[in-house]
């Protein structure tokens, strides 16, 4: 076991109860080990994620929980073995702290996969070493081993890379995987945080890209956003239409739904990649299926990929929209959150919280 010496208390936003809401609470930082380094935290994005933990929906959110797991800002003091990162260097870290990377998958660069344990996440998990509560990025600081530390580039706005963390790396990574670019037909279903950036990603591969909405509100925002086409998911006409349509479905959508309208509406072996809903699916007739149609799902992405992204971003100038607010705002987004009220992705300026 480590010992907790030369800590950093450390002000914060949290919840004690999945009724208590997100307001401000007191935590500690462990202090340095050999290969940790203290990032002074200046943005932190707001996942729905967050507010799927902060009110337990999973139920497996232990109390107190400090949400954030779209991390940016400025190394201000590293351990005595750390290679990778130095005082003052622009840097980030998304949904994961640590892995054992040992197992195979760690191996092949997903260590969001772990074989060992689970990736070790940013909140509510559980130090590797020490048995201790992990907490995110609602918070003025935070200490962490130097890999899972990424670099911000310089041509990425701060506020504006926090969301790439999460919403980005979960984008990117299945438009990727299944090697969307040039000629590819994508659908990105749901637009909110992670959907927007679904459909600027895709848009960047050189795909064509439709955006899935119950939100007719949306239809013009699409087309800024980079997307060819909107389609009303609620006009079963041109659901239908368009049934054959797509390469790939990316389905954001963050709550219990029937999948089998997004499936009618792939190629033969399309795929639609699940990124939003984790729970119980509705009953699933399998008969969709033997159109050859593809059922999978997709968990951010691994240290190097997530790495990769934030270049390709800043290379592309793929940035998100963002609405920043003060820490005293967080119950107030999650509301408009839960409401699709949100252009796209709230940034919370850490600035606020030392204002508390
Ligand atoms: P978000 O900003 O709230 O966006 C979700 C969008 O889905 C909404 O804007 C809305 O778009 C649509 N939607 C919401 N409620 C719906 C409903 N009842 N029926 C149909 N569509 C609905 O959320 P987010 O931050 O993008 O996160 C999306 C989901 O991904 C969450 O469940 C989150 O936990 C999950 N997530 C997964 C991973 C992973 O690794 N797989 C990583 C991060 C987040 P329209 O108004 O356009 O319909
Ligand atoms: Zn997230």
């Amino acid at each position: 076991m480590t010992s907790f010496t030369n800590e950093y208390p450390c002000r914060a936003y949290g919840a004690t109860s999945p009724t208590s809401g997100v307001g401000p609470m007191a935590i500690t930082r462990r202090g340095l080990r050999a290969d940790d380094v203290l990032i002074d935290i200046t943005h932190c994005g707001i996942c729905h994620s967050d507010l799927h933990t902060a009110r337990n929906d999973w139920g497996r959110t232990t109390y107190p929980v400090v949400p954030g797991h779209e991390i940016v800002g400025i190394v201000s003091a590293v351990g005595e073995a750390v290679t990778r990162h130095k005082v003052g260097d622009r840097v980030a870290i998304g949904c994961m702290v640590d892995a054992c990377m040992e197992c195979s998958h760690c191996d092949a660069d997903l260590e969001q996969y772990c074989l060992s344990g689970g990736m070790t996440g940013t909140y509510n998990g559980i130090d590797r070493r020490d048995g201790s509560p992990t907490y995110g990025g609602y918070s003025e600081r935070i200490v962490a081993r130097e890999e899972f530390v990424l670099k911000v580039p310089d041509r990425l706005p701060m506020a504006e890379a926090a969301p790439l963390l999460c919403a980005g790396i979960t984008t990117y990574s299945p438009l990727r995987t299944w090697k969307v670019g040039p000629g590819s037909r994508v659908a990105v279903a749901g637009l909110g945080g992670l959907g927007h950036m679904g459909v600027k990603l895709a848009a960047a591969m050189g795909a064509e890209v439709t955006v899935l909405s119950r939100s007719e509100g949306k239809r013009g925002d699409a087309g800024k956003l980079g997307a060819h086409a909107f389609l009303n998911t609620s006009d079963k006409a041109a659901m239908k239409a368009h049934r054959g349509a797509f390469d790939m479905v990316l389905n954001t959508i963050p709550v219990r739904h029937d999948v089998t309208p997004y499936l009618h509406l792939l190629k033969i072996d399309g795929v639609q990649v699940l990124v939003g809903m984790i729970d119980m699916m509705p009953e699933l007739h399998t008969g969709v299926l033997l159109g050859r149609k593809i059922l999978t799902g997709s968990g951010i992405g691994g240290l190097a990929e997530t790495q990769e992204m934030l270049n390709f971003c800043a290379d592309h100038a793929v940035v998100p929209d963002i609405e920043v607010i003060a820490i005293s705002e967080v119950e107030s987004a999650y509301e408009r959150m839960e409401a699709s009220d949100v252009k796209y992705r709230f940034v919370i300026d850490m600035a606020s919280l030392a204002a508390q």
